[in-house]
């Protein structure tokens, strides 16, 4: 790290748990995003200034007048802009030192399996379920981490699959793909409250890093639910299902 990076991160650098080997780590990262929506925002916002080193944003949207509500990396005036070419924009803005590279379609599997394959952690930030089945199935297969995270009206839900270990349980664990009818509404149906994308977006760039360092205890085997009406959270268990399509 150069002097202007030994600034940059003096706060994490006074962390005792990070020090300047976590942010070397850090800094020798990299992490693919799925959607650069409303949890996307805030992730890549935090990933990009905590300095991770390589950061792919997959994104086949455009940037709406309703979607500035949430959607922090994006401003009025990127309205009608390709989603990930606003957020490159923006994350290169807050941190010239790391790179961003941009995916403007929906992956298939193949292409999906490469840059799950070439970065150390996928954040699964999308807000539908065909999505999220495809992230973990490729992250299964490639025994990558995953941090899948949702948010609709004031709830919102968050876990990490330690899918590197065999232990693990995945996403299809928990939600089998033949149920999700009853939940497969999206924020464009429902309504979303802002800072619920916020507080689930973030958490989900925490957990990036400290899977990246290897400090703490991440939320492998616990899925959390908030709830922004009440400011509440629980805390359900996670097991692996032995009878998983996708991980058994
Ligand atoms: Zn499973």
């Amino acid at each position: 790290m150069n002097n202007q990076e030994l600034l940059r991160y003096s706060k994490h650098l006074m962390l005792p748990q990070l020090d300047y080997e976590g942010q070397l780590k850090i800094t020798q990262s990299s992490v693919l995003i799925i959607g650069a929506g409303g949890l996307g925002s805030p992730a890549a916002l935090y990933l990009a200034s905590s300095g991770v080193g390589q950061i792919t944003i997959v994104d086949f949207d455009r940037v709406e007048l309703s979607n500035l509500q949430r959607q922090i990396l994006h401003s009025t005036n990127d309205i009608g802009r390709e989603k990930v070419a606003s957020a490159k924009d923006r994350l290169s803005a807050i941190n010239p030192e790391i790179k961003i590279a941009t995916i403007n379609k929906a992956l298939e599997a193949d292409e999906l399996r490469e840059h799950v394959m070439s970065c150390d952690v996928t954040i699964e930030a999308s807000d539908n379920f065909k999505s999220r089945f495809l992230t973990n199935r490729v992250c299964v297969e490639e025994k990558t981490p995953l941090i899948s995270g949702s948010a609709i009206r004031f709830e919102g839900q968050l876990s990490t699959f330690r899918l590197d270990q065999a232990t693990s349980a995945c996403y299809h664990c928990l939600f089998s793909d033949t149920n999700t009818d009853s939940i497969g509404e999206t924020c464009t149906q429902s309504g979303v409250f802002a800072p619920a994308t916020g507080v689930i977006g973030s958490l989900q760039a925490a957990e990036a890093l400290k899977v990246i360092c290897g400090i703490g205890e991440d939320l492998s085997g616990r899925l959390l639910l908030f709830n922004a009406l009440t400011t509440s959270w629980k805390e359900l268990k996670l097991k692996k299902d032995p009878n998983c399509s996708v991980c058994s």
